[in-house]
């Protein structure tokens, strides 16, 4: 058995810190990636079932959501090459490395609505970075290497598996929605609300 005594203490402090900042996202995401960077500098916390690639997809297996769905933590798991679309997120992220290597390309937006290149930054274990709405929420994120898995833990403010949001046509900008849902498919999931009727939560 993985021991995940590390993860426990991440989401109990992730939770202080959700209680004493709500609302004040900038302190959440400095604090936030302090928190997150802790818990990616080791790699012996989580469990082989969290970090089976696909053959085809990358994955996004969700390993809590706050019960007030302040926050979520979701691992991605990308096999060999793969690559998200162009995407945003609606709400804040981090994004931790933990194993292997993926490359995250940003976009801005440009007045007449498509999207310019801005930045491509390499994550290696133990690198955090961070998305949203206040700092640039547009990227494209690509596996680094072409023949392992590479492994990202993600936060996010908000339940994101049942959060609409955006893909994009990298040429036109045109938006497209959608909900990305879990991959977690072995385990009951309260959380994953992408395909059910939101009921009995405000
Ligand atoms: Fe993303």
């Amino acid at each position: 058995m993985t021991d995940i005594g590390r993860f426990r203490v991440f989401v109990a402090a992730f939770t202080r810190l959700i209680d004493r900042a709500v609302g004040d996202e900038e302190t959440i995401r400095t604090e936030g990636s302090i928190l997150l960077a802790d818990l990616v500098a080791h790699d012996d916390w989580l469990p082989d079932g969290y970090a089976q690639p696909h053959p085809e997809y990358y994955r996004q297996y969700l390993l809590w959501c706050d019960p007030l769905e302040r926050f979520s933590v979701v691992s991605f798991v990308w096999g060999p090459g793969q690559t998200t679309p162009v995407h945003d997120h609606t709400v804040w992220g981090l994004i931790g490395m933990l194993r292997g290597e993926e490359s995250s390309e940003s976009f801005s937006v440009e007045g007449d609505g498509s999207l310019r290149p801005a930045v491509i930054e390499t994550l290696t274990p133990g690198n955090v970075t961070a998305v949203s709405p206040a700092i640039g929420d547009i990227h494209k994120v690509t596996n680094a290497l072409a023949d392992e898995v590479s492994i990202s833990i993600h936060v996010y403010g908000a339940n994101i598996g049942a959060v609409p949001r955006h893909v994009f046509d990298p040429d036109t900008g045109a938006p497209k929605s959608f909900v990305s849902g879990y991959s977690n498919d072995a385990i009951p999931n309260l959380f994953d609300l992408s395909e059910s009727v939101r009921v009995g939560l405000g």
